[in-house]
């Protein structure tokens, strides 16, 4: 008995829409399924930009999956002529033993990164904005930058589309079950089934991974665009860098040049800060005491970014307990299940190298690329 599909992809946010189009390139019959719109905002891919960056203060092992998104962006760009990257430089500021400054240059002397370390005295005259403690310095990468994440997400859509992968919006799975030696999958229209599960659930996976046993924590997370005072000229992309900024209260926050024109200012938000929430339960109202703890917060090391504040919007990240990702075939359905989640806050700069890690793991059951970080029996509990 043969399935209706190889491959069946619930979820086509960031990761999934890059899985259907690794999967369909390799030529095999995918389905994509998606709870609501082609690149929406209810989930954790919006918002107009995401950091990228390679010398990686969370860890060195993420540095080669980066090196080869980065090919991948470029490759994107050039299939489908939209603007996907935009590497304007960045800067990690801190306390030289912070984990921003610090694990950024563990990761470039490890892999060998092009960078520059900065002290506070330079670091204000080579980007004016900027106004550092005396004993703040900062680890400055040229390649650097940010990625739009809905064009992104659009891209890989679009590319699955040519490529015959048949993509079902406002479909939600509603359950699967394994079947033969594949799984069953079950939506309000359709059952069906495939020979591999690629579950890609952003901000669902409590709901949609019981039995992965890893205890995620969704988060509220906030973006605040402020028009800067004295307007975008030095906030411009090709005067101002994307930044990171430790302070030494650990607290971090992170922000984009003014990439969309004179008018829409520039994007800044806390990193860790965010409030727990549910994907039904989440507050999308942005509250004046948020937007002024933002502004006094950042006229302390960008005095003249909060000038005019013009809008913010919310976003969810689904952390785990040591925030490194979960990719990996299913430890409970090791068969015929792959999953991609827990993407804790830092997950769309690595959007096309995992969907070719995805590809890889459900037609293979193994990846080339170094995964052994994402596995999920490092956070289950060990056995009495
Ligand atoms: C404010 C904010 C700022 C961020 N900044 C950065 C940054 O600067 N750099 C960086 O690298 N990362 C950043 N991230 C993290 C990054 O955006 C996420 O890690 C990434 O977008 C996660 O992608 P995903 O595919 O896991 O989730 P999503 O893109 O949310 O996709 C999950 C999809 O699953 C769908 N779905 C759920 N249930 C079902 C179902 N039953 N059936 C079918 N479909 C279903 C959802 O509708 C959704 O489309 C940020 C995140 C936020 C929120």
């Amino acid at each position: 008995m043969s399935f209706s599909y190889d491959v069946i992809v619930v979820g086509l946010g960031g990761m999934g829409s890059a899985a259907v189009h690794h999967l369909s390139s390799r030529g095999v019959r995918v389905l994509g399924l998606e709870k609501f719109g082609p690149v929406h905002d209810r989930g954790s891919s919006h918002g107009g930009s995401r950091v990228t960056r390679q010398s990686y203060f969370e860890d060195p092992a993420y540095v080669p999956l980066l090196l080869r998104a980065y090919e991948l962006y470029e490759d994107l760009e050039r299939a489908t002529g939209r603007d996907i990257a935009t590497l304007c430089g960045g800067v990690m500021v801190g306390r030289p033993d912070s984990q921003t400054v610090a694990g950024a240059l563990r990761s470039a002397t490890q892999w060998d990164l092009p960078h520059e370390m900065l002290d506070a005295a330079e670091l204000r005259r080579r980007f004016p904005t900027l106004s550092p403690r005396d004993d703040e310095v900062a680890l400055y990468e040229a390649k650097a930058g940010l990625v739009r994440p809905e064009n992104m997400v659009a891209a890989h859509l679009q590319l699955a589309d040519r490529q015959g992968a048949d993509l079902r919006f406002e479909e939600p799975m509603t359950r699967w079950e394994p079947y033969r030696d594949g799984v069953r999958v079950h939506t309000a229209r359709h059952t069906y089934t495939a020979g591999q599960l690629v579950i890609c659930p952003g901000a669902w996976a409590p709901r949609l991974l019981t039995d992965l046993g890893v205890p995620f924590t969704i988060e509220r997370q906030v973006m605040y665009w402020f028009q800067p005072r004295g307007g975008v000229g030095p906030f411009l992309p090709e005067n101002h860098p994307i930044y990171v900024w430790q302070d030494a209260a650990g607290v971090q926050v992170y922000g984009f040049p003014a990439i969309d024109g004179p008018e829409l200012g520039a994007k800044v938000a806390f990193f860790r800060k965010g409030q727990v929430c549910t994907p039904e339960t989440i507050d999308r109202t942005v509250h004046e005491e948020e937007v002024r703890a933002m502004a006094d917060h950042m006229s302390r090391c960008i005095p003249d970014l909060p000038g005019t504040f013009l809008k913010a919007a919310t976003c969810m990240y689904s952390n785990t307990p040591d925030e490194h990702f979960v990719i990996a075939r299913h430890p409970a359905h090791p068969g015929s299940v792959t999953v991609a989640c827990g993407f804790s806050g830092h997950g769309f700069k690595f959007v096309p190298v995992v969907g070719e890690i995805l590809a890889d793991l459900a037609l293979t059951g193994t990846t080339a690329h170094p995964i052994g970080l994402f596995d999920p029996r490092r956070l289950t509990a060990a056995p009495a």
